[in-house]
This record gives C-alpha cells, sequence and structure tokens, in this order.
C-alpha cells in the first residue's frame, strides 16, 4: 500500500524556516551640508522633514521619493 507522510509545520516553524527573508527600506537622510534654506520641506509630500539648525528626515515617514533630494541646493540630501 502506498504511504504519503505529510509533514505539518506549525506556524512558528513556517516563521523560523523562512527567518532569512527580510525586507528592509532606507530612507533619505539630511548631511552637514544643508544650510536651513527650507526649501525641501514644502515639497516633501508626507511631511517628514522637520526644521531645525540642520534639518532633518523621520526615517519610518520617508517613502524614498527623493523629491527633497532633488530639490536642495546643497545637495545635503541622500539615501541613508
Ligand atoms: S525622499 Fe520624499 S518622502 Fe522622503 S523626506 Fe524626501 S521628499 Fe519626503
Ligand atoms: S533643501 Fe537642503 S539645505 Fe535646504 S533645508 Fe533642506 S536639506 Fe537643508
Amino acid at each position: 500500500m502506498l504511504q504519503v507522510k505529510v509533514k505539518l509545520l506549525t506556524l512558528h516553524q513556517l516563521i523560523s524556516t523562512n527567518n532569512n527573508l527580510t525586507f528592509t527600506t532606507m530612507a533619505y537622510v539630511i548631511n552637514d551640508d544643508c544650510i536651513a534654506c527650507g526649501t525641501c520641506i514644502d515639497e516633501c509630500p508626507v511631511g517628514a522633514i522637520s526644521e531645525g539648525d540642520k534639518y532633518s528626515i523621520n526615517p519610518d515617514a520617508c517613502t524614498e521619493c527623493g523629491t527633497c533630494a532633488d530639490v536642495c541646493p546643497s545637495e545635503a540630501i541622500h539615501l541613508g
């Protein structure tokens, strides 16, 4: 008689089996070349940029659209 063995995996085992699959995103960052001109903040479609002596980008909000980097006159914004 043909016997078929079926191994049932628990959810934990499935997650463990695939734990080498990671999905990472990179946010844009503003470096020390920022002159605080304010050009980028109005261009960000998701409001991820904050004012300061040197402006900063919230990495959790940045969608990596690149608009801010395109308009920065100091080329102070790059992918982190
Ligand atoms: S890359 Fe786009 S979403 Fe991210 S801070 Fe710049 S303008 Fe905002
Ligand atoms: S556009 Fe560039 S220089 Fe101006 S505030 Fe933004 S990061 Fe700073």
